[in-house]
């Protein structure tokens, strides 16, 4: 045998194991064409594997049997099991017992069928005659655990038996809540494949028969456990039309109590009914397994959420007149223990498993308490969002998986949608540990590149810089020289050099001042938003740059509007977007005559009350074709330029949910306008 891919081995290791089953195996294709024969059915029918394979399965049908019926039978339910009489090798017919079962493919379209038989020991077994079909139909049969809804049944029965009225609606609500109480101990093959979704069977043991027995008819299945308790025996059948449910025709329930006492608290189900004719059914099921598929694979974890007894508490709490869940909450915290505790989770995807560090999907199919135990606010959130009726809720939050890691999580959750309640709400996780990461990286980057581009900002305006800080020396050194002279006169002049003094001082004042602006400018520090005044930080600004201004003969006009409200932001990140665009203003005037050389400062107020300011030069202006570029990283005209200085701006103004644009004056120049938003409050 050549090396082949497991799935292969897998198709060929089970017929060699089928070859020595006792059984007779058989499996044949969608269009009945015998793939595998084993010994047994060699023994069983007479017909050698040699005969057989390639052949259709019809060759074995007795004449007259409705193969058409049985095979639509068959697709419509996965799985068929019944007496059937088979033409044998030897020209008799044998009846044999078999059980047929439909393999699907993954996108959920049938591939072939595995039948297994044996001769059948009913003696009155059809001989030669026809398929018997309907009636031997599996049906879908339940063993479900009452031992929780006890108390409740207990109480109805009792309330019956005396006589009293209960009125319907309650005895409705009452039957929800029973059925809701209940838990699935087992459930058969036709169960699992018609409600059981993804995982079938393993899925649903443990969980309340509600989350998966249809809305439509829980209060019929409430209503005959009641009546199964109301009767003194245990033995009789009780049964009951359900409604349709578009899963099965016409379905008829039957429930019985167990007969051990150790178990009376279980009773058995069974459903019987058709699936719908074939080819919705096939449809359905096709559709249904690629759906489920791509939400199995979703890169988002999914989990299924049946919250719906806290749905009845809400509903409660809003009958009895509570509008302000917020406040109810804050007085009744232990409603959020009682979410952790009843909300289940039902169902989950393979990222769920993934993203949890869970080994199957059982790990996470539990009460929903392990997801808030980090961020407990966010099950409040969570529940609020329901309580109010929103469709969603959307949030960020922190959840501890079960490995033990914290991750970052965006949640998004679907609440059930009334009138069509299912009952089934729906959280996406979206594990954004890692893009939160990358996030603060990048700030941290964008922060040190900003800091740089402060630090060559100064390094450029050193000579400004020295300038700024001179002049209050050179007054303090001027000042002393005097002071000194009056001093050593023979009636020292005391009030001339108390007011020298004075100068000396104020200057020495103004000295550290500076020293301090250019500090704050050179330190690295965390962004703080604070309320500032807009008009000081460009004066602030201008300071930097006052030599370059002065030396140039370049004429500042300001037009500072009055009475402006405060804004919030970072101080040095604005002085230093500000100084920026003076610096470029500085640079485009340069090439005017002297007095020619005008740069224009505004703040006020724009029509959307957020705090505007201008700048605006006599410079040659911004060539057309780059105006969309100038901000870009890079950007730049000059032959010592960086090209960021505007990208810096741009990034802090954004940083302070304002914008920045750049246009050409009509009367010639460039100009650069920023708007952020307003804080509250007038600035004194
Ligand atoms: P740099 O000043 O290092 O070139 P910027 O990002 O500050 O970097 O500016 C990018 C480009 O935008 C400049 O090279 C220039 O072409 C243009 N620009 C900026 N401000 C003005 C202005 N006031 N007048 C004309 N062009 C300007």
């Amino acid at each position: 045998m050549t090396p082949t891919s497991p799935d292969t081995l897998v198709e060929r290791s089970e017929p060699d194991i089928a070859d020595l089953a006792s059984e007779s195996v058989i499996i044949f294709d969608t269009s009945g064409t015998i793939q595998y024969w084993n010994p047994a059915s060699e023994v069983l029918y007479g017909w050698p594997p040699l005969a057989m394979v390639g052949r259709g399965i019809g060759h074995l049908s007795a004449r007259g049997a409705n193969e058409g019926e049985h095979w639509r039978l068959l697709l419509q339910e996965g799985a068929w099991q019944g007496s059937v009489s088979r033409r044998t090798l030897w020209g008799i017919h044998v009846a044999a017992d078999i059980r047929q079962y439909v393999r699907f493919h993954d996108d959920g379209t049938p591939r072939d069928v595995v039948e297994y038989g044996r001769r059948s020991l009913n003696e009155s077994a059809p001989v030669g005659g026809d398929w018997h079909i309907p009636d031997r139909l599996m049906a879908a049969s339940w063993e479900i655990d009452t031992s929780r809804a006890q108390q409740l049944i207990a109480t109805i029965v009792a309330l019956r038996r005396a006589g009293t009225v209960i009125a319907p609606s309650q005895f409705t609500l009452w039957c929800h809540e029973l059925v809701q109480a209940t838990r699935i101990i087992n459930v058969n093959d036709r169960t699992a494949r018609l409600v059981g979704g993804n995982r079938g069977r393993a899925l649903m043991v443990g969980q309340s028969v509600a989350t998966f027995w249809p809305i439509e008819s829980r209060a019929i299945l409430g209503a005959l456990i009641v009546e199964a308790f109301m009767s003194e025996t245990v033995g009789p059948t009780h049964r009951r039309q359900l409604v349709s449910d578009g899963i099965l025709r016409d379905p008829v329930v039957t429930l019985w109590r167990v007969t051990e006492p150790e178990r009376a608290h279980r009773i058995f189900v069974a459903v019987n009914g058709t699936a719908d004719d074939d080819r919705s059914y096939l449809y359905l099921r096709a559709s249904e397994a690629r759906y489920r598929k791509l939400v199995h694979y979703m890169p988002i974890a999914l989990l299924q959420v049946d919250a719906s007894h806290m749905g009845k508490i809400y509903a409660d709490l809003r009958n009895k007149g509570v509008a302000d869940f917020h406040r109810y909450l804050d007085a009744h915290p232990e409603l959020i223990d009682i979410a952790n505790e009843t909300v289940r989770v039902t169902d989950v995807n393979r990222q769920a498993v993934q993203m949890f560090g869970g080994t199957s999907p059982l790990d996470l199919i539990r009460p929903i308490n392990y997801l808030f135990t980090i961020n407990r606010n966010s099950l409040r959130n969570v529940m609020i969002g329901r309580f109010n009726g929103q469709q969603n809720h959307a949030e960020l939050t922190r959840m501890q998986t079960l490995d033990g890691r914290i991750v970052d999580v965006q949640l998004s959750v679907t609440y059930p949608v009334a009138p069509l309640e299912l009952d089934v709400t729906i959280f996406a996780l979206e594990d954004v540990t890692a893009r939160l990461q990358m996030e603060a990286q990048l700030r941290q980057l964008q922060a040190d590149f900003t800091h740089a581009a402060r630090i060559s900002t100064l390094g450029e305006l050193a000579t400004s810089i020295a300038h700024e800080v001179n002049q209050p020396l050179a007054a303090i050194v001027t000042n002393a020289e005097t002071s000194l002279r009056w001093l050593a006169r023979a009636d020292p002049n005391i009030a001339k050099v108390t007011q020298l003094t004075e100068r000396i001082a104020a200057s020495g004042r103004r000295a550290n001042d500076i020293v301090q602006r250019i500090r704050g400018m050179a330190a690295k520090r965390a962004p703080e938003r604070v309320a500032l005044d807009l008009n000081e930080v460009a004066q602030e600004a201008l300071m930097f740059i006052r030599h370059e201004v002065d030396s140039r003969a370049i004429r500042i006009n300001t037009a500072f509007g009055t009475a402006l409200p405060q804004a919030i932001g970072d101080r040095i990140q604005l002085q230093q977007v500000i100084v920026n665009l003076l610096i470029n203003s500085v640079q485009a005037v340069e090439v005017r005559e002297k007095d020619a050389r005008i740069i224009m400062l505004e703040t006020g107020l724009d029509d959307d009350g957020a705090l505007c300011f201008s700048i605006r030069d006599t410079g040659p202006g911004i060539p057309p074709a780059d105006l969309d570029r100038i901000f870009e990283g890079f950007f730049t005209t000059k032959d010592s330029g960086m090209g960021m200085g505007l990208a810096i701006c741009q990034s802090i103004i954004a940083g302070h949910h304002g914008r920045i644009v750049a246009v050409n004056h009509p009367d010639g120049g460039a100009q650069f306008r920023f708007a952020i938003p307003a804080g509250t409050g007038a600035v004194r």
